[in-house]
């Protein structure tokens, strides 16, 4: 299966565009082809939906079947282009989630799950209140990045810190 002949029935990701195969308005005088055009997550309306083909052409709205041969001549010169650019945008958001996949797991150190421990079984408060500023905010960072290794674990990747975590920075304000 490729991403060209994606439909409803695939399992699409929302934050990527795909091409689709097009029906062709039922006007006369229209070329009676199949198009390909863009197929993308319009969260405002909550639904997929296909662009102008990529020719240029108007069409009728949704996908056709996965695997309709498309004969427009346009569209086909097309695709081509449009696959690599989709290509790379692809690879660059997964590249963008691995990065951060891979910046999360240097979270997973013994230090880093020592504080961790004691952030959650301790009295943190009075641990740190005993620490200097610069002492705490390490003791703080490590918890922090094992609290997103942790997070990450789960597949929640925009983990934000604990809330009262750094409590020394809030009480000035
Ligand atoms: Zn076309």
């Amino acid at each position: 299966m490729t991403d060209q002949t994606a439909t409803e029935t695939t399992e699409l990701d929302p934050g990527r565009r795909y091409l689709v195969p097009v029906a062709r308005l039922d006007l006369p005088g229209e070329p009676d082809v199949v198009h390909l055009a863009l197929y993308q997550w319009l969260s405002r309306l909550e639904a997929w939906v296909t662009g102008l083909a990529l020719c240029g052409t108007s069409t009728r709205q949704g996908a056709l079947p996965e695997g309709t041969e498309v004969t427009c001549p346009g569209c086909q010169a097309y695709e081509p282009q449009y696959q690599a650019i989709l290509d790379s945008q692809a690879t660059a958001a997964e590249s963008e989630l691995e990065q951060r996949r891979r910046r999360v797991e240097t979270g997973n150190t013994t230090e880093n799950a020592a504080w961790c421990t004691v952030w959650l079984e301790g009295s943190w408060r009075w641990i740190t209140s005993r620490m200097s500023t610069p002492q705490r905010e390490y003791a703080a960072d490590c918890v922090a990045a094992y609290d997103r290794y942790l997070a990450a674990v789960d597949g929640d990747l925009g983990h934000g810190e604990p809330a009262g975590l750094r409590w020394w920075r809030e009480a000035g304000r």
